[in-house]
This record gives structure tokens, C-alpha cells and sequence, in this order.
């Protein structure tokens, strides 16, 4: 037989034409399934890792944050880190909120 779509000579048996991938009516006839497009679904899954990566990174980025954060405050003016308990740097007298 030959491929409805580029006349590519073809076995009698092939479902799909081995030169421009066409389903061929022996395929269309034996209801096989559009070939598996691996690179989409790779691509996919790519994505969704990725993504759920940066959502962790996100989270531990945020824990540690608040693990430094904890037993410090740092002034808005100035920088220094001072006690949790403290109500004005004591570095340079800014209130600390
Ligand atoms: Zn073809
Ligand atoms: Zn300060």
C-alpha cells in the first residue's frame, strides 16, 4: 500500500507511514492509538518537578529564615542584630518593630 498523505510505498501491515508518520488506514482500521508523544509528557513532568522544587526551596528558604530570625532582630537603620526582647537597637537607638 501507500501513505494517503506522502505516497510512500509501505508494508501491507504498517499502521503508521514510516516516512512521514501518518496514521494509514490499516492503522485507522485496527483503532490503534496516536503514537505516544514522550517528549510533551517528559516536558511536562519537567515542569511539574520543577516547580514542586521550588515550592520546597521556597519552604526550607522560609524555615530557616524564621530558625535566624528567632532569637534576633535586626534594625531597620542600621543593620546590627539585637536581642529578640529588644525594643531599640543598641546601636544606634532606632525603635525595632
Ligand atoms: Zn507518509
Ligand atoms: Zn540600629
Amino acid at each position: 500500500m501507500f501513505c494517503s498523505h506522502c505516497a510512500e510505498e509501505l508494508p501491507d501491515t504498517a499502521y503508521f507511514c514510516l516516512k512521514c508518520g501518518v496514521k494509514t488506514t490499516v492503522g485507522i482500521e485496527a483503532g490503534v492509538a496516536s503514537p505516544w508523544n514522550w517528549e510533551k509528557e517528559v516536558e511536562k513532568t519537567v515542569i511539574t518537578v520543577a516547580r514542586d522544587v521550588g515550592r520546597a526551596v521556597d519552604t526550607v528558604r522560609d524555615n530557616v529564615r524564621k530558625a535566624i530570625n528567632k532569637d534576633q532582630r535586626f534594625c531597620a537603620k542600621c543593620g546590627d542584630k539585637n536581642h529578640a526582647e529588644s525594643e531599640f537597637c543598641y546601636h544606634c537607638g532606632s525603635a525595632l518593630n
